[in-house]
């Protein structure tokens, strides 16, 4: 708490409280500390960490897939259809480099205020956690679990890049946690992953929270995906899991509004200082009754069947 920022609160950076939608600010994850008002905060978070052969060993790895260089765009430019565009990502879950896609249009309110871009489309991967090593969450063990799965979302956008680049589109490769170019968790809405729940993560039908995502930055002209409703957002309205779960009741029984939307939103000043003493916390996602497998399907079947007695 002493490299807390002088009358800085990262609730502020994040726009709770503001009414009109603007493009969001970095408040953690900034690839350089010095960037960022929390900087030190970050930095004593990636110091203090256990310094565990395996952990190392991850980071090591997530970093060289985000170094490797990607292949150099084909001149001549594939023409497909939309929709064979969507059938050839598919090969991507096929090959098991990743559990879910989606597509959906670049929205530059979700792009942080520093960063520009000329990509129109954004494609999203959801990449499925172990949930045996999640639940052991705040553990070292799930701190790890949590690094091998960004560097399967590394390498997944990785090749998804080279993939498109080979077919003649520019495509850039976007990976936690470090992201510094978009927001993930807005497109990936908008894409059909699923909805945002009241821990501030996504929630999918299949993985529930447990997953992560990767994403590829491109032109390459593919069907967008629809938005998605299961029932989620109404579920979590009645649900106190992870708010009774949260050490520093960062979770909150009502939305706020952020940055001109009202939404499921945490308390950053509450929980960053749990989540930098326990490699990253991931209470509230591992104990989400739709992280546990075979639930969030049979939940949102359920769920589906009420509406449609509702309406009925
Ligand atoms: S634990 Fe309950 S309230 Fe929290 S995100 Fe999951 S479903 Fe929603
Ligand atoms: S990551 Fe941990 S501290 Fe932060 S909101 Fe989730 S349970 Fe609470």
């Amino acid at each position: 708490m002493k490299l807390w920022p002088p009358n800085i609160s990262g609730n502020e950076i994040n726009g709770v409280g503001d009414t009109e939608v603007r493009k969001p600010d970095i408040v953690w994850w900034a690839t350089e500390n010095d960037k960022i008002s929390f900087g030190e905060m970050q930095e004593w978070f990636y110091k203090n960490e256990p310094n565990d052969e395996n952990l190392m060993k991850l980071r090591d790895e997530r970093r060289s897939i985000i170094n490797t260089p990607l292949p150099e765009i084909k001149e001549e430019q594939s023409e497909k259809k939309p929709c064979e565009w969507n059938d050839c990502l598919n090969q991507f879950l096929d090959k098991g480099v990743c559990e879910k896609i989606g597509v959906t249009k670049l929205r530059q309110e979700w792009v942080y205020s520093h960063h520009r871009t000329k990509f129109k489309n954004v494609i999203l991967l959801g990449i499925a956690h172990d949930f045996d090593e999640l639940i052991t969450a705040p553990t070292l063990q799930a701190g790890i679990e949590v690094t091998r799965q960004y560097c399967r979302a590394a390498s997944a956008a990785n090749e998804v890049a080279a993939w498109l680049r080979k077919e003649g589109w520019d495509a850039e490769p976007v990976t936690g946690p470090m992201v510094g170019k978009i927001l993930m968790i807005p497109h990936a809405l908008e894409a059909g992953f699923g909805e945002l729940g009241k821990h501030g993560s996504l929630i999918t039908p299949e993985f529930g929270s447990a997953f992560r995502l990767g994403a590829v930055l491109t032109d390459a002209p593919f069907e967008l995906t629809q938005k998605a409703n299961h029932g989620i957002d109404e579920f979590c309205s009645n649900c106190r899991v992870c708010e009774n779960a949260c050490p520093p009741i960062a979770i909150k029984p009502e939305k706020k509004m952020v940055r001109g939307e009202t939404k499921w939103s945490v308390d950053f000043d509450k929980c960053i200082p749990f989540f930098a003493e326990t490699s990253g916390c991931a209470i509230c996602i591992a104990v989400c009754p739709w992280s546990r497998p075979g639930v969030g399907l049979k939940l949102a079947e359920k769920l589906a069947r009420r509406a449609e007695r509702l309406a009925n």
